[in-house]
């Protein structure tokens, strides 16, 4: 038997997403407070001949399964920072929505680098991991790391957030995806409109709520459904108008509160506990605004070596 590496990796939820002004370099500085939850991918690395990878589950066909994917750029960057080959064979079991604004790809990234670090036995630090994650991508590091974070930068300069209780989601997930870059584009471009032109240049710092970090500390969920915030919603709903049906639906059916996850289409609803988390749910699925309904908890650890299987 050959020996395979498994780690398994949390989906994020935006509680809070606050976006800044365009930068130089064609980013935007954020104020971007993520919440991990449970619905996770799994992926398994062992040794091949040469780099490939393989996909399943339900959404396995929109997968790159190329160079281009986030799990073969994780494998390449470790490997070509430790003088090796990246020759292995990555199997990603996806259960995040593709292109569902939870940080799917960003998932599969961070755990097919702790994955082949444990495999290659490269034995690289926290710091350098988490510093191939940022290279891969601005939401990779949160992967790594879990739980909850402040992002700052675009995203990927992460401070830890304390969680003091379990949180209750439901997530209503859309056909088809958003590509992230185009929501935001978007974004720019309702900030210029309703700037009369003067538009994007006056956008105000991005800051975390300190309502909402404290609503996060002491597992307050009314407190936290009082304080979400995202402010690339209306990005999302203008590009995809079907999602306003969604999110009254998740919000008539006595949600908490209700917001688009990150770039969208997939939404998020908070609600009390897991018994109103089933409620919202079958309103959902009877609401036809949705292809699937997922009921989870949060926060979530980061990537988590589950099976490490040596050769004999
Ligand atoms: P985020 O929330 O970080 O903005 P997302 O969840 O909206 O991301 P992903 O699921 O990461 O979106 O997919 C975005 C695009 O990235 C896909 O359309 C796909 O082409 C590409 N991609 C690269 N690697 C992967 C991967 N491992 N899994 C899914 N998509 C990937």
């Amino acid at each position: 038997m050959s020996p395979s590496v498994t780690v398994r990796v949390p989906a994020k939820v935006n509680v809070q997403l606050a976006v800044g002004g365009v930068r130089p370099d064609g980013f935007h500085d954020l104020a971007n407070v993520f919440l991990a939850v449970g619905l996770y991918d799994e992926v398994t690395v062992t040794p091949a001949e040469e780099l490939r990878i393989t996909c399943s589950g339900p959404d396995a066909g929109q997968v790159p399964l190329d160079a281009s994917n986030l799990a073969a750029r994780a494998a390449l960057a470790l490997a070509a920072r430790h003088g090796r080959a990246a020759d292995v064979h990555i199997h990603i079991d996806k259960d995040i929505p593709v292109a569902g604004g939870m940080a799917g790809g960003s998932a599969d990234g961070a755990g097919a680098l702790l994955a082949c670090d444990a495999l290659w036995g490269t034995g690289a630090s926290r710091e350098e991991l988490l510093d191939i994650c940022a290279e891969l991508g601005s939401d990779v590091p949160f992967s790594l790391v879990g739980v909850a974070a402040l992002g700052r930068g675009r995203g990927e300069i992460l401070t830890p957030l304390a969680v003091g209780g379990t949180f209750h989601w439901v997530f209503a997930v859309a056909d088809g995806g958003l590509s992230t870059p185009a929501v935001y584009a978007e974004c720019d471009r309702l900030r210029e409109v309703s700037g009369g032109g003067s538009g994007v240049a006056d956008v105000p710092e991005p800051e975390p709520s300190p309502a909402l970090l404290d609503a996060l500390r002491t597992g307050d969920a009314t407190a936290l459904a009082a304080a979400v915030t995202n402010d690339l919603q209306a990005a999302a709903v203008s590009l995809r108008p079907s999602l306003a049906a969604t999110l009254a639906a998740g919000t008539g059916a006595g949600a908490l509160a209700a917001l688009v996850s990150g770039s969208g289409p997939t939404t998020a609803f908070l609600v009390r506990d897991e018994a109103e988390g089933e409620k919202v749910a079958d309103a959902l699925r009877s609401s036809g605004t949705c292809r699937s309904v997922r009921v989870t908890s949060g926060a979530a650890p980061g990537a988590t070596v589950i099976r490490a299987e040596s050769s004999p």
